[in-house]
């Protein structure tokens, strides 16, 4: 009895995990996409990294059907990927996709824009958000041949075909839409898709939970920290989807990064005062946040950035 309810939670679609290779064997989707509210839609990718058995498919899909065409947010990690995505969006709506917008310049947003824009869908995204894919994007490429293989067929490197600065309006149907980027946070020109009318926040990598956030070179963690409280938690959204993890809501996402991300600064700080280097700071202690997925992955490395980035602050 106890164990047929384990595996029964074990099925549960909605939840990225890095222990289930694939939940959607049927399709190179990691997951089938599920209604979170009324009209907006999200295919959960593993908590993981890229692998052949998730097809690169480890952030969020969504997608909002207006009554008068369909929004895609993220272009997805691949041709075949968007692909797949459409036939799910098929699946539930006549509506056509009218627009793709990417959260921000990483391979798994942008790389799939190929599939979009060779069906002539307009893809817009932030205009750091494109200037990054406009470097990283041949890297980013030889990335998805080598853990993707022959589902790698079909990209190419198409960049968004529209960029916003501060922000964008866009009403369709009967939803209004804002794309905002409300300011440095995870990667250049993060870009989240708020629907104030639903309360639905769309956050893309500002927002993580279920794995660690990775922090990258370059990264301004105590600005992330900023824009998390001086702009984002103030929209208050009453459901957030996160770049990464199944639909939640505002409190577990800063659980999982604001507060996350603070500890680790406060770790290093602490280190620092008391004369540590780089060697020692990969060792501080994150184990309140080892329940996370990618966690060893990603937690020393994180450790290493940030002690570099407050080493001169
Ligand atoms: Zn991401």
């Amino acid at each position: 009895m106890m164990r047929a309810l384990a595996l029964i939670l074990l099925a549960t679609p909605a939840l990225g995990s890095e222990d289930i290779p694939d939940q959607y064997p049927a399709s190179l989707l990691y997951a089938k996409p599920v209604e979170v509210i009324p009209h907006v839609f999200t295919a959960t990718g593993a908590t993981a990294p890229p692998t052949y058995e998730n097809a690169g498919h480890n952030n969020n899909l969504s997608f909002i059907v207006t009554g008068d065409g369909v929004i895609v947010i993220n272009g997805s990690a691949s041709f075949l990927l968007a692909r797949a995505l459409h036939e799910e969006i098929k699946a539930v709506t006549d509506q056509p996709v009218r627009l793709v917008i990417d959260e921000n310049g990483q391979g798994h947003a942008m790389l799939g824009n190929s599939y979009w824009a060779a069906l002539g869908v307009p893809v817009l995204a932030h205009e750091e958000a494109a200037a990054e894919f406009d470097e990283t994007a041949d890297q980013a490429l030889i990335a998805l041949r080598g853990y993707a293989r022959e589902n790698a067929e079909g990209t190419t490197i198409a960049p968004p075909t529209e960029t916003f600065t501060d922000t964008k309006t866009i009403t369709m149907g009967e939803v209004t839409v804002q794309v905002l980027h409300l300011g440095p946070a995870h990667s250049p020109g993060d870009t989240q898709v708020w629907i104030p009318q639903w309360g639905m926040m769309i956050a893309g990598d500002i927002a993580f939970h279920e794995r660690m956030p990775p922090i990258f070179e370059g990264t301004c963690t105590s600005c992330w920290i900023e824009t998390w409280d001086t702009a984002f938690a103030p929209l208050n959204p009453t459901y957030v989807i996160p770049g990464h993890g199944h639909p939640t809501n505002l409190a577990q996402v800063t659980r999982h990064t604001r507060d996350y991300v603070a500890d680790l600064r406060e770790k290093i700080a602490a280190h620092i005062a008391a004369g540590g280097d780089l060697a020692g700071a990969y060792y501080v202690d994150q184990s309140r946040w080892q329940h996370l997925d990618t966690f060893e992955d990603l937690a020393t490395k994180n450790a290493g950035v940030v002690f570099s980035e407050m080493e001169f602050e």
